[in-house]
């Protein structure tokens, strides 16, 4: 008896101090064959929450069901990624066609979101070829934002090769509820975001990123959290990353801060919680 009141209490204490994973893409196929396996590892490491976003609107189904199966766990995001996948053409930049639906999906199910994501610019000039298309894929990005403003909803970002025209747009639509996941551009630039009081979140790939590492070290605590991105980004280039995972970046914050990975742990969650409030339904600091 004794006993499994101490092991409870310790069950309590964990959950109050465990790893939240920013930005994951659980709805993934990769993760099709072992989901709950994926979800026990990440338990195992101190997991206890993570932000699930979408980047196509077949996902939305799938990632609403995800959290659905794991209350207080998976919390969903819907959105629509800058950068689309088409059967013939692959991959290409999102256009305002793309959107059509979209925003109704999100606006139903407003109440079951924490966020509005994974939405963003994306100008790697393979998949975003033209102006026409930088600048439609600005307005998918601006429409997604407004409604985000109108729902009282989070952004959870991606932005590649377009660090300064996201961080541009993200303060001129007046977002200030924001996460930049794996921002890819200069620490000059992301200090305008820290400057409106956006948040940044740190992949494990920042094991073999020296841009991500420069930034982290500019980037006060206060404005970082943890996330994987799953099944991208992981510690390796190549092979799939998984939530688990999560400890790695929390190892490398510590390290470049110079604080105990325990501080990481504690500090991220706390941001995460302040940018995510539905989660302290659930999760406390
Ligand atoms: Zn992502």
């Amino acid at each position: 008896m004794q006993n499994k009141k101490v092991i409870k209490t310790f069950y309590f204490n964990f959950k109050m101090s465990g790893f939240i994973d920013g930005h994951c893409h659980l709805s993934a196929s990769e993760f099709d064959q072992d989901f709950e396996e994926v979800i026990q590892r990440a338990k195992e490491v101190g997991v206890d929450g993570i932000v699930a976003v979408t980047e196509f609107k077949e996902d939305f189904d799938k990632v609403l069901a995800l959290s659905e199966e794991h209350p207080g766990f998976v919390f969903p995001c819907l959105g629509l990624h800058p950068v689309q996948v088409d059967k013939v053409n692959g991959q290409r930049a999102a256009c305002l066609k793309d959107l059509e639906g979209v925003c109704d999906v999100i606006t139903k199910n407003v109440n079951k979101l924490v966020a509005v994501g994974e939405i963003g610019l994306d100008f790697t000039p393979w998949y975003c070829k033209t102006k026409e298309q930088r600048d439609e894929q600005r307005q998918v990005f601006v429409q997604q934002i407004q409604l985000a403003k109108q729902l009282d909803l989070p952004v959870n970002v991606h932005s590649r090769s377009a660090g300064r025209p996201t961080v541009n747009i993200l303060k001129e639509q007046g977002a200030t509820k924001v996460l930049l996941h794996a921002f890819d551009g200069k620490p000059s630039v992301a200090m305008l975001g820290v400057e409106c009081g956006f948040y940044f979140s740190v992949p494990p790939s920042i094991i073999r990123s020296d841009q991500k590492q420069r930034l982290v070290s500019k980037i006060p605590l206060e404005n970082l959290l943890l996330e994987t991105d799953a099944p991208a980004l992981g510690p390796e280039k190549e092979g799939r990353n998984e939530p688990s995972n999560i400890s790695i970046s929390c190892e490398w914050v510590a390290k470049i801060k110079n604080v105990t990975t325990d501080e990481v742990r504690r500090q991220t969650r706390i941001n995460a919680l302040k940018l995510f409030p539905k989660l302290t339904q659930f999760l406390k600091p």
